[in-house]
């Protein structure tokens, strides 16, 4: 990964600014906890943080010194990524135990070593502490930098030694902007990053027949389930296989719709377009829920036919 991308994403700056002024302060932390939501480029500000450590040039970093070079390949020697293994549902007590080990040796290059974990979420609490002892007692000159969900559960042990860093999404105009250069397209952006819960990254990947689409499937999915005419488990099956997550979004942008629509009154009595609001309110809830929780450990067919089961009762409703 390109150790200078995280310069091209804006809404990163304030969060390299701090890592800039804690360094200057000889305040570099010896353990990062980069808590973000999916498509905000953490793993871009990762490596960034890693090159700060690693960069041999006195302006860090710089992306063109030999150890700068080592990164852009992803060769650096004294950079040890962890992340979850292809088909594995969290990351495994090996790899934590081969990245201490790692840490612990001497630095290949002379300088810092650094460890990442990606998707430090799916890390037990077994795995989460076996690093309690990297982290109270540091070797000297190393970063460890762990990436997880706003959500996560890791070990308030752990987390607490930390310097956490929050990425959030960024304001439309800023999110907007970026789109626009990016792709070299003034398209309305505003679409995608609905449905992106305003992540640029992969609205940088919606283009509109796609978005389209999506709005028709959708929309046919609530007549259909409305008339009771669909088979749950092969509906919830289907989602699961693509764009799932697409999906949460738009259905819960749709239900804020209906909500704010039903809102005002629309000559139902008023029992029963109390009952209407509450039952869409109530499946806002179980969405948001399926959202925190979408983790590979929850039984994503069963939650999300319990979820699909809720939406035909208020729709009904
Ligand atoms: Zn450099």
């Amino acid at each position: 990964m390109d150790v200078l991308a995280a310069d091209l994403l804006p809404w990163l700056n304030v969060a390299q600014n701090r890592l800039r002024e804690a360094a200057a302060a000889q305040r570099l932390p010896h353990s990062l906890l980069v808590l973000s939501t999916p498509g905000l480029g953490a793993e871009s500000l990762a490596h960034w943080a890693s090159g700060f450590a690693l960069c041999e040039a006195s302006e860090k970093p710089c992306g063109k010194c030999s150890s700068c070079i080592l990164l852009r390949v992803d060769s650096h020697p004294d950079l040890h990524v962890v992340r979850i293994e292809e088909d594995a549902h969290q990351i495994k007590i090996d790899q934590v135990r081969d990245l201490i080990e790692a840490l612990a040796l001497k630095s290949y290059r002379g300088g810092y070593r650094v460890g990442l974990i990606e998707g430090a979420e799916t890390l037990n609490t077994h795995s989460a502490n076996a690093f309690l002892k990297t982290l109270e007692e540091p070797p000297q000159k190393t970063l460890l930098i762990m990436i997880a969900k706003p959500n996560h559960r890791l070990p308030a042990t752990i987390a607490s030694r930390c310097l956490k860093i929050n990425l959030r999404v960024p304001s439309l105009d800023i999110a907007r902007n970026w789109l626009t250069e990016k792709s070299g397209q003034k398209r309305d952006w505003l679409s995608a990053l609905t449905l992106t819960g305003g992540a640029p990254l992969p609205a940088l990947d919606l283009d509109m027949p796609q978005i389209a689409a999506l709005e028709t499937d959708m929309r046919e999915c609530i007549t259909q389930l409305t008339v009771n005419a669909l088979d749950i488990t092969l509906l919830a099956e289907r989602w699961l296989k693509s764009q799932l997550g697409l999906r949460i979004a738009w259905l819960e942008n749709w239900i804020t719709g209906q909500i704010r629509g039903n809102v005002e009154p629309v000559g139902l009595p008023q029992a029963l377009l109390k009952a209407k609001i509450r039952a869409l309110f109530e499946l806002q809830d179980a969405l948001r829920e399926f959202r925190r929780f979408a983790s590979t450990s929850m039984n994503q067919q069963l939650a999300l036919e319990t979820l699909l089961l809720g939406g035909r009762a208020a729709f009904a409703a």
